[in-house]
């Protein structure tokens, strides 16, 4: 089969995400064969190099030997049980290993088996904590503007990205919603940690209003992802658990996207020295293998739920595959990963690799900011570089970087008109250097005309 024949039958039968399906008629599709580390080939032997780790979930490569021998290893001796009632090896092995690695407060792990799942989760968890503590009308959130949480509904209703909110907004329970701490919004001369300082005390007139009426804050730790990769200081955090304390509410962080190392510690929370009430993790826990997630929650969190059967205070929330044990098998060999090899290290290389071959864009006339945190590093284009005026949306110019990598064998996949690299932790330096050229090329052609 080529590419050809095979899209010919895929969109005969098949729906995909984050799609406008028409777009199709003149935008290819790209079937894919195989992988191997970062790169991925199609049909007709092309090949990509997969800079955007397929959704950010990809951490060691694709068919990482590591991962692949332990899913299949797993897989000849249980694929899955059910997990009420009963038990297994590697999700005990996993959820020890996990509160060893977070904050010593995060001492239990829930399952669930994709993102917004987990997002699901912490959110009925904190609204349910609050209810079982003898606490009423504690049923609002927090969340940010710019925010991204999932797309099932609960989810979805955390989130500020309209694109994907607008035309269910009927269907939300609306959150109450700060500013965002995005440092990208600041004033002239003034300091990412400056931001952090203003839009916590705009944080706190907020709780001080609505505290008694809210359960939880939720917020993507350092980089504000599926929202533009729109990153701020690590201050905020710090600031904002001190203000969750204060006017006890949860803090839940979502570092589906960030944790495991993306921001250049394990976790982000690490960097700001906090620790939420609830740490919903997934994508690169299982090394982009399978679909898992994970919440990591406190003692205090459990001990509201555990009480005598009558009580009616169990956390009665299950999904078919919980703590699936190929996904924990692909979970613990990612740790061991990251247990046996300098990866924090390495990532530092590779991060001032992506600043030094993207650092001439500063001075690029339809380049508002080029700015990273660890691993992830996004490239703002504008219309007009001194306003900060951005492209309309309707002109899709992110797409055009997009076409362009696709022709050169780079998968970047912009977030409207921010184009970003946010690759395998096993990419290489010249590796980079030939994806940040292909993306240089696509931004000018896309900013022509
Ligand atoms: N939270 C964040 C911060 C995310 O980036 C995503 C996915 N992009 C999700 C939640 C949802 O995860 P999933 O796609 O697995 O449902």
């Amino acid at each position: 089969m080529n590419n050809a024949d095979f899209v010919a039958r895929d969109l005969a039968v098949l729906w995909h995400p984050c799609t406008q399906m028409q777009d199709h008629e003149w935008l290819p599709l790209v079937p894919i064969r195989r992988g191997a580390g970062v790169w991925l080939e199609d049909y007709d032997g092309k090949r990509y190099l997969d800079a955007i780790s397929s959704w950010w979930v990809n951490l060691f490569g694709h068919v990482n030997p590591r991962i692949s021998a332990a899913v299949a290893t797993q897989a000849s001796q249980l694929e899955h049980v059910i997990f009420g009632g009963f038990s297994h090896e590697p999700a005990l092995l996993l959820a020890e290993r996990l509160v060893a690695l977070t904050p010593p407060t995060l001492s239990r792990c829930f399952f669930a088996d994709n993102g917004s799942a987990a997002v699901e989760v912490a959110l009925k968890m904190s609204y349910h904590y609050w209810r079982n503590s003898g606490i009423a009308g504690k049923s609002r959130v927090i969340n940010l503007t710019g925010a991204y949480h999932g797309e099932t509904l609960g989810a979805l209703g955390m989130g500020d990205v309209g694109l994907y909110r607008d035309a269910y907004a009927e269907l939300l329970r609306a959150p109450i919603t700060a500013p965002s701490p995005d440092a990208y919004a600041r004033e002239r001369g003034e300091s990412w940690a400056a931001v952090a300082q203003r839009r916590l005390a705009d944080m706190q007139a907020l709780l001080e209003r609505h505290a008694h009426e809210v359960c939880a804050v939720i917020i993507e730790p350092l980089v504000q992802c599926a929202g533009g990769m729109r990153m701020h200081h690590a201050d905020y955090l710090t600031g904002l658990r001190a203000l969750c304390d204060r006017y006890q509410v949860h803090l839940i962080a979502d570092e589906i996207a960030v944790g495991f190392g993306r921001t250049g510690t394990l976790f982000a929370c690490e960097q700001a020295g906090i620790a939420p009430d609830f740490l919903c993790l997934s994508k690169g826990l299982t090394g982009g293998y399978l679909p898992l997630a994970v919440v990591l929650t406190t003692d205090t969190v459990y001990q509201a739920f555990y009480a005598e059967y009558a009580s009616e205070r169990a956390f009665l929330h299950s999904h078919s595959y919980t703590g699936n044990p190929l996904g924990c098998a692909a979970a613990l060999a990612t740790l061991d990963i990251f247990a046996t090899e300098p990866v924090l290290e390495r990532n530092r290389a590779l991060a001032a690799a992506m600043a030094r071959q993207t650092a001439h864009l500063v001075d690029h006339p339809h380049i508002a900011e080029v700015r990273q945190t660890g691993m992830i590093l996004a490239i703002e284009l504008v219309r007009d570089k001194a306003s900060r005026a951005p492209f309309p949306w309707q002109e899709r110019r992110g797409l055009r970087v997009y076409q362009h990598g696709l022709e050169q064998g780079v998968l970047l996949r912009p977030l409207g008109n921010v184009v970003y690299f946010m690759p395998p932790y096993v990419i290489t330096e010249d590796e980079i250097a030939h994806l940040a050229r292909v993306a240089c090329r696509g931004i000018d052609l896309a900013v022509a005309d």
